[in-house]
Order: C-alpha cells, then structure tokens, then sequence
C-alpha cells in the first residue's frame, strides 16, 4: 500500500474556478509523486458567512439543526466542483460528503465532535486508484442527522481522516506560508516559524492566531500526526511544520504572540462564599456546550462572605450565557451580572518558558512602559495571558513581539490575508 498523504484546501484556496483549477494541480502533483492523496476541502471563498447571513436574514435565532443543513451545503459544492476539475484534467476522482462515508460526530449542532471515522469506503475507492476529496466541516451523527463541526472545522475534518487513515502527513494548505510568530497584518516584520510544537500550536489556536482550528491541533497531538501548514498559492515554500515538543529544537522562550479580539468578559458579583456555587454556573454553560476561557474568582469578603467570578467567552455565546446566566440566579442568588466587550487577550506562547523566570514579568513591564492596564491574567506552563483594553490590542502585540525578538530582519511582503475561520 501507498502512503497516505491528506491535503485540506480553505475557503481562500477554492473561492473561484480559477483556483480551484489551481488546486487541482496540486493535488495531481502529489499523486503523481507516487501518493495516494485525500483531499479535504472547505466551502468556496465566503460562502459559510454568506449562508449565515442568509439564515439571519429569515430568522434572527434560527434553529441549530437547520443551520447545520444549509452551512453543510457549501462544502459539497466545493468537493464536486474541485473532483469535476480534478477529472478534467484526466485523473480518476470521487467526491464523498461526510453521510457517505460515516464521519460520525456526536449528536450537538453547530459545534460537533467527531466520534469514529469509517475507512472501509475510503480504503476500497483509493485502491481502485481514485484521488479522493471529501466535504470538510461536517459529520453525520448515528441516528443520520447531519452536523457541523464548528466555525473553520474543516481542518478538523482533515486531521481526523488523516489519523483515521494513519496518513503519513496532514498538509494544510492555506492562503498564508505558515504559521507566523504573530499576525503579520498587524506587525510586518512577522517571521514564518519553520516547526512550532502541538502545544504551542494549540495555545497559539486558542489565543486567537487564526491559522488552525484549536481542535485540529489538539487531534493532530492525540494521534502524532505531522501537520504542515503552507501556501495554496507558492506550493513549493516549505511552510510550518507542526510535530511533537520532543522532536522539536527550542532557543527562544517565547515563540508567538496572539491577539484574540472575540472575547467577552461577564462578572457576576457577591456569589456567596459555599461549597458547590463554582460548580453551579460552571455545570451550567458546560450543559450548554459554552466554553469558557479565563476564570478568576476574588478572595471571599469577609463582611458579606461573598465573592466575585469574572470568566471570559467567545462573544458569539454571550447571548445565550446572559440567558443562561439569568435563569440559574434563582439558585446562585448572586448580585449584580455584567459583561464588557471592549477587551483583547494577548499571550505570549512558547515551551521556552518552562523553567525559565522572568518572562512574565517581562511581559507585565513591557505591557506597563506602554502605558496598558492589564485587567486579568491567566498562566498555563507554556503561556502567559492578559486581558486588556481592546483600542491597546494592536500596541501591545507589537511591543511584546519586539521585547521576545521575534521579528526577521526583512519586512514582510504582504503575505497574503489571515485565512477565514
Ligand atoms: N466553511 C466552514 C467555515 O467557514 C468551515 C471551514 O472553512 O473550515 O467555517
Ligand atoms: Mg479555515
């Protein structure tokens, strides 16, 4: 049997036939240097938002079912489209959706898990010499309702076949060259990372460097599965490579700084001081699938015995945490509830940092000489968070990329847009 290498296209990568014709190429390339090849892809150019506004538009609130059935369409125009451009060009091609093969998630809409992969079909079709391409994004549960993975899930879709399919590597092609130390958008002398380790990946994912979806680098990690990130569009630039901490050189503390601008901070003041209320509010928004980021809990008053929780969220949950937040107050009997949105997460992520002192308070310093507040910082082994200010977002990164040298001497040409997530 051949080795199996797994490419997954974006939005960015597909959004016209032109590219599309494009991706084509690609894809014949690797099969021609003697791999099998399983494509990914996501939906065409805007088409997911588009979709969403449409909904919108109809319905304010409309059902996480329906979402799911009309979101998932725009993956399966781009898979046709692409193995229709693929036989063109006179390859054997098929394209499957995520019903066809048994990409089976669990059974939540909108942000889906997925559970098992079915590899029998996969297996048969490559051996009949088939270049494969499957709708990226979605999943089926076992009762036959189809899901969606989340916002930029088709990476997701991607990693999990390749582990599923134990490919030699996942390449994920995008519209930038790699993984950046921060967004070069933002701060031009950005520098292309040639490995970066999954943890560093994942935090960097989860602090808000739009380059991976944060669950396709946690899969990835799971099952070892080597990641390249690189260019749709200069396929010959090596990218980044995405591997284990322990194949990894490390000579720099910090290896990326992120901005993550989606974040809302909620305080619920005077929670009185028992056993059990964390676990109360907590329990509740985990039941409703909202992730939570950073949490700080005050010292208890003593006067009062109460205590204050501020906890941030993807603004895209506020709505429903507000709601959520409203209805178990009868049992929390907490005071006062409020939200701000007007605040930035910057981090500084690197496995450098394990056992090094200083970098944090280096960090604070640097934060401090520019004159920003820091409003709540969070820690993890290999990263260093602070909320802050949204207007002291894009001062922040670029003086903390500075102080951690992570600039190239070069100014980056303008390496392409941040891929849509
Ligand atoms: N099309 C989906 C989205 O825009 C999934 C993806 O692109 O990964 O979120
Ligand atoms: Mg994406």
């Amino acid at each position: 049997m051949k080795d199996i290498i797994v490419q997954k296209f974006g939005g960015t990568s597909v959004a016209d036939i032109e590219k599309i014709n494009h991706v084509a190429d690609v894809i014949i390339k690797e099969k021609e240097n003697g791999h099998d090849v399983v494509v990914v892809v996501s939906a065409m150019g805007h088409t997911t938002d588009h979709l969403v506004k449409l909904a919108k538009s109809i319905n304010a609130n409309p059902s996480e079912r329906e979402l799911d059935m009309l979101l998932s369409t725009g993956e399966c125009v781009s898979m046709s489209l692409l193995t229709m451009a693929i036989q063109a060009k006179g390859y054997k091609a098929i394209s499957y959706n995520a019903a066809q093969i048994g990409i089976i998630t669990e059974n939540v809409h909108t942000k889906a898990r997925i559970i098992d992969i079915k590899t029998d079909k996969l297996r048969k079709s490559l051996d009949e010499g088939n270049i494969i391409v499957i709708a990226g994004f979605q999943g089926v549960t076992t009762e036959g309702e189809i899901t969606t993975l989340g916002r930029g899930g088709s990476d997701t879709s991607a990693v999990a076949i390749a582990s599923a399919l134990d490919a030699q590597r996942c390449d994920i092609y995008t519209d930038v060259e790699g993984v950046y130390t921060t967004d070069p958008r933002i701060v031009p002398n950005a520098s292309r990372l040639e490995q970066i380790s999954y943890e560093e990946m994942l935090e960097l994912a989860h602090a808000g460097a739009n380059v991976l979806h944060p669950r396709s680098v946690e899969t990835a990690k799971q099952y070892k599965m080597p990641l390249r990130v690189r260019s749709t569009f200069k396929y010959d630039n090596k990218g980044t490579l995405i591997l284990g901490v322990e194949d990894m050189e490390i000579n720099k503390p910090v290896a990326g700084v992120a901005a993550d601008l989606s974040q809302v901070r909620i305080v619920v003041c005077d929670i009185p001081d028992t056993p059990g209320e964390a676990a109360t509010l907590f329990g509740a928004l985990a039941k409703e699938n909202i992730s939570v980021d950073m949490i700080i809990q005050s010292y208890a008053r003593k006067v009062s015995n109460t205590n204050d929780i501020a906890f941030t969220i993807n603004q895209e949950d506020l709505p429903k945490t507000l709601e959520m937040l409203e209805l178990i107050n009868k049992e929390l009997k907490a005071g006062d509830i409020s939200y701000d949105d007007n605040i930035a997460k910057i981090s500084i992520i690197g496995a450098g940092m394990i056992d090094r002192p200083g970098i944090a308070s280096t960090m604070f310093q640097t934060l401090a000489d520019n004159n920003i507040n820091i409003r709540m910082i969070s820690t993890s082994e290999i990263k260093i968070s602070c909320l802050i200010n949204k207007e002291d977002a894009q001062k922040a990164l670029k003086a903390l990329h500075d102080v951690f040298n992570l600039g190239c001497d070069e100014i980056a040409e303008v390496k392409g847009t941040l891929p849509d997530v």
